[in-house]
């Protein structure tokens, strides 16, 4: 199994020395920005402690035991404490219990592996709980606390812990990584935005989408209403090169389809605009939509660069202004 992330890869490697050394800490702090997968790194390390398989000591096998129940989320070894659900800290009882967890014996008499994210929503009272388990460990147990603002933590928490900061990547890998999720967009511009960091950048690509794809969406409504130019829009269009509109209409009309033919507005795709489209699906003809979808997937299908993007969408704005 390699790292989950291609920029984490040197930190299993490291990881799986310290651990064939033995010499792994029993208390781990994992620092770093927000957007450097460090909960990832963290399920990372538990999953090499809790494999069973001969060589889980240097990389999980994937399909033992431990390995399986790690993946399914039901380890009875690992332990992952967060801020309960609509709350902003960890409380003392949540900590308190972990502690108890962890001073039984395993399971699966292998390691027991607890991660606690993000450590800085602990209040004071589960910090120091936690600090006794950190002073009083008990065997083949690891503590991994992950946070991004570690200043926030006790002293007394962070002296007890061995650092590891998860720095950002290489710009190559980061970008290599995320043209790989980006629909065309320029990777390089969402990592310096993210300072750096390849799943905050993704975060805030995709934020942008969704409010591009928001404003696509009510362009056409108002094509619809009449209070949009098609043949302007359509120019609009044009000015992307990858005719992206194009293809989140028919995803759109395709979702509409559905609406009409189900009766159900659950089963849109594009859940961010859930409500615009059952409000349009109301309102269109379920025979315009299919030839509208038809014609818009002849035209993809024969789109080798050769047709005018231009007229390409006039066409198909043209036939989607007529269906009121
Ligand atoms: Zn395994």
């Amino acid at each position: 199994m390699s790292a989950p992330y291609p920029w984490l890869e040197p930190y299993r490697q490291m990881l799986t020395e310290v651990i064939a050394r033995e010499r792994l800490p029993h208390g781990l702090l994992v620092t770093g920005q927000p957007g450097m997968g460090k909960m990832a790194f963290a399920g990372m390390l538990a999953q090499l402690l809790l494999c069973e398989a001969r060589d889980g000591r240097t990389r999980p096998c994937g399909h033992c035991t431990g390995c399986i129940q790690f993946l399914a989320g039901s380890h009875p070894d690992y332990f992952v404490v967060t801020p309960e659900e609509e709350s902003q800290v960890i409380k003392v009882d949540q900590v308190r219990e972990l502690g108890e967890k962890l001073a039984l014996s395993s399971h699966r008499a292998g390691f027991k592996a607890a991660v606690v994210h993000p450590a800085e929503a602990m209040n004071i009272n589960a910090a120091n709980s936690l600090l006794k388990t950190l002073e009083e460990p008990s065997d083949n147990t690891v503590l991994v606390l992950v946070s991004s603002q570690p200043a926030r933590l006790p002293a007394t928490i962070r002296s007890r812990c061995q650092q590891l900061r998860i720095t950002a990547p290489a710009p190559a890998i980061a970008q290599a990584w995320l043209a790989g999720k980006l629909d065309g967009q320029d990777p390089e511009r969402f990592l310096q935005l993210a300072n750096g960091a390849p799943l905050e950048a993704l975060r805030l690509a995709e934020a942008q989408v969704i409010d591009k794809r928001r404003t696509q969406f009510l362009a056409l409504v108002r094509v619809l209403e009449d209070k949009g130019d098609p043949l302007k829009l359509a120019a609009d269009w044009c000015k992307d090169e990858s005719l992206q509109a194009v293809h989140w209409l028919r995803d759109w009309l395709m979702d509409l389809v559905r609406v009409r033919t189900t009766g159900q507005t659950g089963v849109v795709r594009s859940a961010d605009l859930a409500e615009g489209l059952a409000g349009l699906a109301a309102r269109l003809d379920s025979r315009k939509l299919f030839l509208q979808l038809d014609n818009i997937n002849r035209l993809l299908r024969n789109n080798d660069g050769s047709l005018n993007r231009q007229l390409m969408a006039e066409d198909i704005l043209l036939a989607w202004a007529a269906q009121q």
